[in-house]
């Protein structure tokens, strides 16, 4: 027998993949599959940026790079928050990682262990939850309510923290809700936080582009007064529809930088050369795809709301960033995950299950809208469709 350690029965999953598999499945089978299950662009990275890494390599970066990123790259992520959110950011805090998935990974690792507390939000990314899991720590959900616009409530955040808290998870604009916290309860919530110096934050802004309605991000780099205990997790997957590229970034307070260089220097070394130039191009280049995209997300989410909430027993609050919808199915008489897989099964129609992203999911259902406004049409039918005759 091997005895591999038990903490990894505990590393949970992301039951996107599931989902994705399952719908991959059913289209070889023949079936017609609409997904609005995954959540990545649609679109494929803008030319400027793939030029960028050919060039890369064809000008002989083929080797490693330093653990923490090539030293253009991170003055460029420096700048970069410079100029939308005016914080000033030394590039020696900047940390160029493989996707914004392992920011949170080095952050859980180091802050949980048997009798420490993590607060995460629920519904929220699952690999929160699994991590924290993973290190034998307690995994606290922050519950993340539609009345409350699903924006995180600083009075019901800052009840939750005990002397056992060693990290608070937050993330804004929100997946799988796209809820958005408004900047005074980000305020309520940062004040708040200093009745509690030895918790640490980690802020996952990886959709701080993604916003709607006129929304303005609000960087937690902007409050001096927690900057010297909060990690910035960001990246290029969803900003500039690099998913499969793995790059992402890290801002770290000095203390936490080097634990952080050490766990690249342990395990992935650096990320691959060719990404990293290619990120440089991301950030210093043209903006119009970007802007391009963002508009193609905004005409899709206001089709994607419309819709659900024509439909019978569904009701859909505008989500404000992200790209993802987040409807109440509750009066629908179905359980959520049971819904999803039904629509899936029945009407070709992947989504995921509320469930999938905490307790506090149940009830609702998560379309992903990075998928062609003429597939969300069919989609919408497809789902008014089975809801009318299905019971
Ligand atoms: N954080 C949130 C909230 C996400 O939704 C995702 C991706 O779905 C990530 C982080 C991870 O991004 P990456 O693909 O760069 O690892």
């Amino acid at each position: 027998t091997l005895h591999v350690v038990p903490s990894f029965a505990r590393l949970g999953e992301e039951n996107a993949f599931a989902v994705l598999a399952r719908a991959t499945e059913l289209q070889r089978q023949g079936k017609d599959i609409i997904n609005l299950g995954i959540g990545q662009p649609d679109f494929p990275t803008p030319d400027h940026i793939v030029e960028a890494a050919v060039k890369a390599l064809r000008d002989g970066h083929h080797g490693y790079t330093p653990a923490n990123g090539i030293l253009p790259l991170r003055e460029a992520v420096a700048a970069d928050l410079y100029k939308r959110f005016q914080v000033e950011v030394s590039p020696e805090a900047v940390m160029i990682v493989p996707g914004g998935k392992v920011t949170m990974f080095m952050a859980i690792l180091m802050f949980g262990e048997p009798g420490a507390e993590i607060l995460y939000p629920d519904p929220g990314f699952p690999i929160y939850r699994s991590m924290i899991e993973y290190t034998g720590a307690t995994p606290v959900p922050v519950p993340i309510r539609e009345e409350n616009g699903f924006a995180f409530s600083a009075e019901e955040t800052l009840s939750l923290i005990t002397p056992k808290t060693r990290l608070l998870i937050i993330n804004s604009p929100a997946n799988p809700t796209g809820g958005v916290t408004p900047k005074a309860e980000v305020d309520k919530l940062v004040a708040g936080l200093a009745d509690f110096p030895d918790v640490a934050v980690m802020s996952d802004e990886i959709y701080d582009q993604m916003l709607y309605d006129g929304e303005k991000h609000v960087c937690l780099l902007s409050y001096p007064e927690i900057r010297d205990r909060l990690i910035l997790l960001n990246g290029w997957s969803k900003t500039y529809a690099m998913t499969g590229w793995r790059l992402g970034f890290s801002v770290w307070p000095k203390p936490l930088y080097e634990n952080a260089r050490k766990l690249a220097v342990n395990s992935h070394s650096c990320v691959n050369a060719p990404a990293q130039w290619a990120g440089l191009a991301a950030l210093t280049g043209p903006q119009d795809a970007v802007h391009m995209m963002l508009a193609e997300f905004d005409r899709r989410r206001k089709a994607v709301v419309k819709g659900l909430n024509a439909l019978p027993n569904v009701s859909c609050a505008v989500p404000k960033g992200a790209f993802y919808a987040f409807p109440n199915v509750s009066q629908t008489g179905w359980k959520a995950k049971k819904l999803a897989s039904a629509l899936l099964e029945e009407a070709g129609v992947a989504t995921i299950g509320g469930p999938d992203f905490g307790v506090h999911g149940e009830g609702y259902i998560r379309l992903s809208y990075a998928n062609s406004l003429e597939n969300i049409e069919r989609a919408l039918v497809r789902m008014g469709d089975f809801l009318t005759s299905a019971k």
